[in-house]
Formats: structure tokens, C-alpha cells, sequence
């Protein structure tokens, strides 16, 4: 362990994968630990994914990945004794307005369980709820965190001082375009060339956050989790379980889609303008990497964003806990 251990938050997509890679190819500092928290709604291929870099590349680097969790957040939300940090669903108000819930399963489901393995790493002891304490003064370690040139506004500080954030392809040599910093296509370039092209996208089965061709893609492509995110869809039309048993009374139907309409029946072959937008920003990229047998022409990696404990892209909180 290093005096000041090197910690990578890894949320097993794109960027945070290539950060393991390049660690433990040695072109950036080794890490002394990867955690990933699992929130237990994965696509089952990120967990194939997740399995496969811990037996190809972490191991053999000697890195060890820990898995931490603080629950099931599919279960939980239906489960009516579990008092259960909301997730951004799209509320179709009594009115007909339409408005979205507060999110507050990413600091539940993966910063807190994130902090609470540093502070334990750190030295901290577990008190009687089970939870650990408070770090020892004068420790901390450094966090790398998997954000790309193309995303730098979603680097942040960790606002707690046992934990410090580094952003490492910020600071890369090697881009496409020669400028200082990784993109996500040059994480996607260099994953592609170490065998690793297929790395998914992390994020919850059902999360609100996902745009139309996130939601196209797993009807077409993942049919388990499509069956299950309408089943999830369906169960949470008047809110989650624990508040609508003690009786309160939640106004409006909540939904997955912004459309608020049921998944199964949402407009999501509509391309939405920020779609297009994407479309054109990755244009060129496209058509590089087409002419260079790299992509399908049709593949669209920005239209449907993963989510990163401590910098996603619809980020209220400031990554805090
Ligand atoms: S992926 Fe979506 S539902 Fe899951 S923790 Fe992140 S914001 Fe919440």
C-alpha cells in the first residue's frame, strides 16, 4: 500500500475501465485498490464485463477490485418496509404538468458505500450502526476518477478531505487530435485496441437518466433487462412501496420516461434533439473511425450516458454525500 493509497472509483464503463487498463500497463500510476459499487441493477453485461477485467487485468496487475454495495436498489424501491432513497423519476403531476423527483440513489447506492471503504481503508472503525467512524487526522487517499476531456465540467472536488480527486485522462498525452487530454473516442480507441471494445455502459437497469437510444438499445440488443425495466416501470406508477404503505400520499404517476408514459408504450424512436446534437459533436470521430474499420456507423456513444458516482452527467449534488 502506498503511503498515500491510490484508490480508482470504478464504475466498470468506458473511461474508468481505461484508467485500470493504463494502470496496470504502468503508463499511469498503479492503483492500490478499484472500488466499485454495485447498486445490484446492473445489465448483466456489465457484470460480464466487470468479471472479465478483475480475472484479465487487475489480478494479473496485482490490483485488487472491491465490490461494495449497500443494497439492491431494484428491491428496495419495491419494497414496502424499506424506507428508500429516491430515484429521479418522471412525475406527471395531478395537474398534467410534468416534473422529475429528487435523486438521491447516487449518493445512497454508490458514494456513500464508495466513502465508506475509503474511511475504512484509512483506518477508520466500524461504530455500533455498523458504520465506519471518522478517519484517523492526516489521512487521505487519492481518488482517480474516470472523466474525460469531452466531460471535464463533471470534475469535481471530493468536498471531504480524507479523499482527494485526481482526473487522470485530463491530463494524457496521445489524443486523436494532439491536444492534452483523453476524449472519450480516445478511450474508446485504446479499449478497442486492448480487446475491450464491447465495455457497456454503467447504470442501472431502470434509470430515469437514460435517453431514447439508451432505451432503443436494450429493447433491441438486451430483452432481459428491456422485460425488466417495463415490469419496474409498471410496479412504480404511484410512487415507491414504502410511502404508499405508511399512506402517504404521493401525488401524480411516476414514470422511467421522460414521456411520462408507460415504457412499454413511450415514444423512444423518436430521436430527440440533444440526439442529433450528439450525432453532429461525434461526427467526425464517426467517420474516422468508420473509414478505419473501428465502428459501426450507426453506433451512437454519447446518446445514452452512464452513471458515475462522482461526476454524472446530471449531476445536482456537486458529487458530495
Ligand atoms: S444509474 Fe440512475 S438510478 Fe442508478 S444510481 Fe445512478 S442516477 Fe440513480
Amino acid at each position: 500500500m502506498s503511503a498515500v493509497p491510490r484508490v480508482l472509483n470504478l464504475g466498470a464503463g468506458v473511461q474508468s475501465t481505461t484508467l485500470l487498463l493504463l494502470a496496470a500497463e504502468g503508463r499511469i500510476p498503479r492503483f492500490d485498490v478499484a472500488i466499485m459499487a454495485d447498486t445490484g441493477w446492473e445489465p448483466a453485461a456489465v457484470y460480464a464485463h466487470l468479471d472479465r477485467i478483475e480475472r484479465e487485468v487487475a489480478a494479473p496487475a496485482g490490483i485488487p477490485i472491491l465490490r461494495v454495495s449497500v443494497g439492491n436498489i431494484r428491491a428496495d424501491a419495491l419494497d414496502p418496509g424499506k424506507r428508500f432513497a429516491s430515484m429521479p423519476l418522471h412525475v406527471r403531476n395531478p395537474d398534467g404538468g410534468k416534473g422529475i423527483g429528487r435523486r438521491q440513489c447516487t449518493a445512497e447506492y454508490k458514494i456513500r458505500p464508495i466513502q465508506e471503504a475509503v474511511r475504512r481503508l484509512l483506518g477508520a472503525r466500524d461504530k455500533a450502526n455498523g458504520r465506519p467512524d471518522r478517519v484517523p487526522r492526516g489521512r487521505h487517499v487519492n481518488s482517480s476518477i474516470g472523466i474525460s476531456r469531452d466531460e471535464f465540467h463533471r470534475a469535481k472536488d471530493s468536498r471531504v478531505g480524507y479523499s482527494r480527486h485526481e482526473h487522470p485522462l485530463l491530463w494524457l498525452d496521445g489524443a486523436a487530435d494532439g491536444r492534452e487530454g483523453w476524449q472519450r473516442s480516445d478511450c474508446v480507441r485504446y479499449l478497442r485496441s486492448n480487446g475491450f471494445g464491447s465495455t457497456p455502459k454503467s447504470a442501472c437497469v431502470g434509470c430515469p437518466f437514460r435517453r431514447n437510444a439508451g432505451w432503443r438499445r436494450m429493447r433491441d440488443t438486451d430483452t432481459t433487462s428491456w422485460a425488466d425495466a417495463v415490469a419496474f416501470d409498471h410496479a412504480i406508477r404511484a410512487g415507491y412501496a414504502h410511502a404508499t404503505a405508511k399512506g402517504t400520499d404521493l401525488p401524480g404517476n411516476f414514470y422511467l420516461h421522460e414521456s411520462c408514459r408507460p415504457l412499454g408504450a413511450a415514444p423512444i424512436d423518436h430521436v430527440t434533439r440533444p440526439e442529433w446534437g450528439s450525432r453532429q459533436t461525434d461526427l467526425l470521430d464517426a467517420i474516422a473511425d468508420t473509414e478505419a474499420g473501428l465502428t459501426d456507423p450507426d453506433d451512437d456513444p454519447d446518446a445514452d450516458m452512464g452513471c458515475s458516482p462522482f461526476g454524472c452527467p446530471n449531476d445536482q449534488t456537486g458529487g458530495a454525500a
